[in-house]
């Protein structure tokens, strides 16, 4: 039951007396879960930040810091993911369970443990986080493509420019926009433009590096978060991957076709770039002017055909004809 899709899940037995540790180890490890044990608050709240559980059987009456005091802390913690708590009371008194479950136990046994209901609650607590899990994947991803949707990459944004600002290292943002994409969708229909957008997506998952981040941003347009990289190394980035859409075949159901893309680069430092919006600002500029300067093409901030296109870029921005993105002609 325990071994759903050959995965096994992890239990962590938070218990002071070595003993009881011991009897739920070996039925856990029986019933083909995988176990961790502490034997006190302090040591698992330190193992939880080390590698998360799946789910915590957790002691109430221990010394120094007691079961309702470490599910407290670990539900405070937002950086953890959903992780459910059974607490395992000697107290069978309505009260003991209200603090409990007060605290941030989602559910309880009472001890003597009766082993069939601890399993009948293990398995209908780890089926709502794998629900848990499923909910916290989708909110991040863009369902397309897989990748990260608009606002986990500005979140991630936000934490990798302060990131940047604090240890004073670069940080290269570039904007991609597929050429003529409408022209794709009028020609071969949605379901080739979507295995279009799939399929550059796959594209930059393998240009890029396991640092960086690739998300989803509008329509056809993909940002990617380059940290660690100066410009000339983000202008690298986008004028390999700019090469590579060129000649690959995107392929669809009963046929290929080719396209090509266009690239805005920005970085920080940068004289005019204080915070993340005005970096994205930037690269969303520098793509304006790839496009309106033939397209298929990369160009950064600050070079000539930017300073000579950009300000009308902001004229347009400031009476509104040119938003940030999807009014833009593709
Ligand atoms: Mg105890």
């Amino acid at each position: 039951m325990p071994t759903e899709q050959g995965y096994s899940p992890l239990v962590l037995i938070v218990d002071d007396h070595p003993d009881n540790v011991e009897v739920l180890q070996v039925r856990l490890d029986a019933l083909g879960y995988r176990t961790a044990c502490a034997s006190d608050g302090e040591t698992a709240l330190n193992m939880v930040a080390q590698s998360p559980p799946d789910l915590i059987l957790l002691d109430v009456m221990m010394p120094r810091m007691d079961g309702n005091e470490v599910a407290r802390r670990i539900k405070a913690d937002k950086s953890l993911p959903y992780i459910p708590i059974i607490m395992q009371t000697a107290l069978d008194s309505t009260q003991s369970k209200v603090v409990g479950l007060d605290s941030g136990a989602d559910d309880y046994v009472t001890k003597p443990i009766n082993y069939a209901e601890l399993q009948a609650r293990m398995t209908a607590a780890l089926r709502i986080k794998s629900l848990q899990d499923k909910l916290a994947e989708m909110a991040i991803t863009d369902a397309l493509t897989g990748l990260f949707n608009r606002r986990h990459l500005d979140e991630r944004l936000d934490e990798m420019f302060e990131h940047s600002v604090r240890l004073h290292e670069p940080l290269s943002v570039v904007m991609f926009d597929i050429d003529h994409f409408k022209k794709v969708n009028d020609t071969y229909g949605h379901q080739v433009g979507d295995a279009v957008l799939a399929q550059f997506a796959q594209l930059l998952k393998h240009a890029a590096r396991d640092i960086d981040r690739i998300g989803r941003y509008g329509g056809e347009e993909f940002m990617v978060l380059l940290p660690g990289t100066v410009i000339d190394a983000g202008v690298t980035f986008a004028k390999r991957v700019r090469q590579e859409v060129e000649t690959h075949q995107f392929e669809y159901e009963g046929g290929a076709l080719q396209c090509t893309i266009s690239a805005g680069v920005a970085a920080f430092p940068h004289p005019g770039i204080h915070n993340r919006q005005k970096l994205v600002k930037a690269a969303d500029d520098a793509l304006y002017v790839a496009k309106t300067t033939g397209r298929n093409r990369v160009i950064r901030i600050g070079d000539e055909e930017f300073n000579a296109n950009v300000k009308e870029v902001d004229d347009q921005h400031a009476d509104g004809t040119v938003g940030g993105g999807n009014s833009r002609s593709n």
